[in-house]
């Protein structure tokens, strides 16, 4: 199995939307908890947010996610070719930088395991 991925693994969710906007949702949220802090009889004074810590954090845990992902497909032997792919047929893909040369690659399960031709490759 492979998987091309011309950004970073993971994806919109992992490395722009649900993950990094889950993390800054809990910072706010933890704010907002300190800033309610008194009525638990917790005293926090001189509060203030830094935003860009906030941001620098929730890129963190989207980058510590992505590189699980990157993780999980050696673990499991799936081939990531960082590129830019398209697909030219159900078993080839053409994978490569637009400006320069283009590589013409086999998909990998054409090559590996001929049971699997009909499978289609997904870019992504
Ligand atoms: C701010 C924000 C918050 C979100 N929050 C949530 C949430 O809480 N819960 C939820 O369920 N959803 C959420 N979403 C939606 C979620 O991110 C998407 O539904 C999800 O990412 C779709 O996944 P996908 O795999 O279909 O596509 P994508 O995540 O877009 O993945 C496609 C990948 O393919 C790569 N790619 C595309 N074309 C090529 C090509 N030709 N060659 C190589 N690589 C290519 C791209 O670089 C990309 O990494 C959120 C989205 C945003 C923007």
């Amino acid at each position: 199995m492979a998987v091309a991925e011309r950004d970073k693994p993971g994806g919109v969710c992992v490395n722009w939307g649900c993950i990094p906007s889950k993390a800054i949702l809990t910072s706010a949220g933890l704010y907002e908890e300190m800033r309610n802090a008194e009525a638990h009889g917790i005293r926090c004074q001189g509060l203030s947010a830094d935003y860009g810590a906030v941001i620098r954090r929730s890129r963190k845990v989207a980058d510590r996610m992505s590189r699980g992902i990157t993780y999980l497909f050696k673990k499991n032997r799936i081939e990531l070719f960082p590129a830019s792919a398209t697909v030219l047929s159900p078993t080839t893909v053409r994978w490569g930088r637009r400006s320069s040369r283009r590589r013409t690659s086999s998909w990998p399960p054409e090559r590996r395991c001929g049971g699997c031709r009909g499978s289609s490759p997904t870019a992504g």
